[in-house]
């Protein structure tokens, strides 16, 4: 028997309508990429992504087909998120930060039909257009005044929209139909695109409002380092609007003393971001003895969080930083941290420990750790194995089928190596390629890597595993020394003592003046490996 409710597709669209009816003249502020500061609300936006729509369908953009920005964090992106998905059509975000080869790679894979830019990217639009043979136009997300005059042929965005009357209605469709593309950073193969659904954005959306979640509501202000032109700025731009949240989007300019600046000007309450982000940002903050006013919360995901960062934002800036986790595969959102009622009473070092894992499951995601055969293992915080996850927001395949059938028995593999113990908090300790095999047992690099980034005079480290004729593999430590700190190899290795088990200590140290990341900002430690592949350990 099946029940007796209305069976209304969850669509995209009916985020931002919502946002527009109940939520009216609550404001959306971006820092544009023209300069300046641009300001308007939910009602606005809607109307301006529906004239968008309109002015979409006009330049022949059909359901299903993909459409692809280059673009920062702003309302105008928003905009094209709600017109380009609204519609039916396909939004395919590409990350500027990868190479233009990888680019025009993706942008051919993708067949997209039309490509905005934001006026940043228009040397990169010149180099593009050439082999993108697919692209039927180029769209300038500015006005008249700033079009650049290197790309005659393209279209004017505030021209498209002040074209359109505003009649356009969005279309109901199947929930299933394809929303979003985003393609992974791919450290090894072809970038694959991830493609995302109307149901799994919205589903995931309801999920990480949620307490143990973001918890957005109508009285927060929320700002998105976290790139839209990367898995949907971890859905925010999504959540937003149905939980009502006051957005400010940064821009181009993510440096620690703009952030302050929009955090303070705006009343920001809750943001999210990678760790490289919040360095640049609490280094500012303490260079210049500054403190937030409103300031809640800090999300950190993308790479492990630094226990010693989790702990400088609360004891020095008093704003909780929660360690979040996810993949492009997973919408993003995979578990998030946050004590539970039983903690609350334990001392704060306990409370701190918990804090530092990468959290829960949210509703939605269910995981499990398997051994090298596949068998299930243990959810005690102590056994570490493969770490896999199914769920309605989770990737089932890549765009076109590239690489095959990624599942195993209808579970997803993500390539990371963790525990999980019986509260169900999962903690990482390693990507499965990165994780150091010595004497037939494992070391996990994070810990290494999170243990000295506790030393003062640690800036960020990197913990890869170099050849070794007895061992297979023994643990290198690389340090960025933080400007003016001083420290040598002896005091680093004897920083580990009482902090790892002996045999995990690095055998050796080198300092080096920056990390290579990858486009997403994660340490790039396939070129480390690269580069330090003839490094010879002392003991060797
Ligand atoms: P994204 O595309 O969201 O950057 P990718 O799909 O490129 O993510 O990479 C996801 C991987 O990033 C995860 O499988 C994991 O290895 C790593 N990662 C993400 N968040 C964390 C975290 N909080 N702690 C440790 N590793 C993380």
């Amino acid at each position: 028997m099946l029940g007796l409710i209305m069976d209304q597709p969850l669509l995209i669209s009916s985020l931002l309508t919502h946002a527009a009816r109940n939520h009216g003249d609550t404001e959306i502020v971006s820092r544009t990429v023209e300069g300046g500061i641009h300001r308007y609300t939910y009602a606005d936006a809607e109307l301006r992504a529906r004239k968008l729509a309109a002015a979409l369908a006009r330049l022949g953009v059909a359901p299903g087909d993909r459409v692809a920005s280059l673009a920062w964090n702003g309302y105008r992106h928003f905009e094209l998120y709600y017109a380009v998905s609204g519609a039916g059509a396909v939004m395919h975000t590409v990350n500027p930060r990868l190479f233009p080869d990888q680019i025009a790679y993706i942008i051919n894979h993708a067949e997209d039909k039309l490509l905005f830019v934001d006026l940043t990217f228009v040397p990169l639009v010149e180099k593009l257009a050439p082999v993108c043979k697919a692209l039927k136009g180029v769209v300038v997300m500015t006005d008249r005044a700033h079009m650049p005059p290197s790309l005659p042929d393209a279209l004017c965005f505030e021209e498209l929209v002040a074209a359109e009357t505003g009649g356009f209605e969005w279309p109901v469709f199947d929930e299933r139909t394809a929303s979003s593309l985003c393609y992974t950073s791919g450290t090894t193969g072809n970038p694959k695109g991830v493609l995302y659904s109307h149901r799994s954005t919205v589903i995931h959306s309801y999920a990480i409002v949620s307490p143990d979640v973001f918890n957005l509501s109508s009285r927060d202000c929320v700002l998105p380092v976290v790139p839209m032109f990367h898995v949907n700025a971890w859905g925010l731009p999504y959540a937003a609007p149905l939980a009502g949240t006051k957005i400010v989007f940064p821009g181009a300019q993510l440096d620690g003393a703009s952030l302050y600046e929009l955090y303070e000007q705006e009343g920001v309450t809750a943001t999210a971001g990678v760790p490289t982000v919040w360095l640049a940002l609490l280094n500012h903050m303490k260079q210049n003895k500054l403190k937030f006013s409103t300031l809640d919360r800090a999300v950190v995901g993308g790479s492990a969080c630094p226990p010693a960062m989790i702990k400088s934002f609360a004891e020095d800036f008093n704003v909780r930083c929660q360690h979040a986790w996810g993949m492009s595969e997973m919408s993003p959102l995979g578990t998030f941290c946050t004590l539970k009622g039983k903690h609350l009473a334990l001392p704060k070092d306990q409370q701190f420990e918990v804090l530092t894992s990468q959290g829960r499951a949210l509703y939605g995601v269910e995981m499990k750790i398997v051994d090298g055969e596949g068998k299930p293992l243990p959810h005690d915080g102590k056994a570490f194995g493969d770490l896999l996850v199914r769920g309605p927001w989770i990737t089932s395949g890549y765009f076109k089928d590239e690489g095959g059938n990624p599942l195993r028995d209808g579970w997803f593999p993500t390539g990371d190596v963790a525990t999980i113990d019986a509260d169900g908090y999962m903690r990482i300790t390693d990507r499965s390629k990165d994780v150091i095999k010595s004497g037939g047992e494992w070391i996990s690099s994070i810990d290494l890597e999170n243990a000295v980034m506790a030393h003062p005079a640690v800036g960020e480290a990197a913990v890869i595993g170099i050849a070794h004729p007895k061992w297979d593999e023994r643990p290198l430590l690389i340090v960025v020394k933080k400007p003016g700190a001083e420290v040598t190899r002896e005091e680093l290795l004897k920083f580990y003592e009482g902090r790892v088990a002996k045999w995990w200590i690095p055998d050796d140290v080198v300092f080096v003046e920056a990390l290579p990341h990858t486009a997403t900002g994660k340490l790039l430690k396939l070129k480390l490996r690269e580069e330090f592949k003839h490094h010879q350990l002392p003991a060797a």
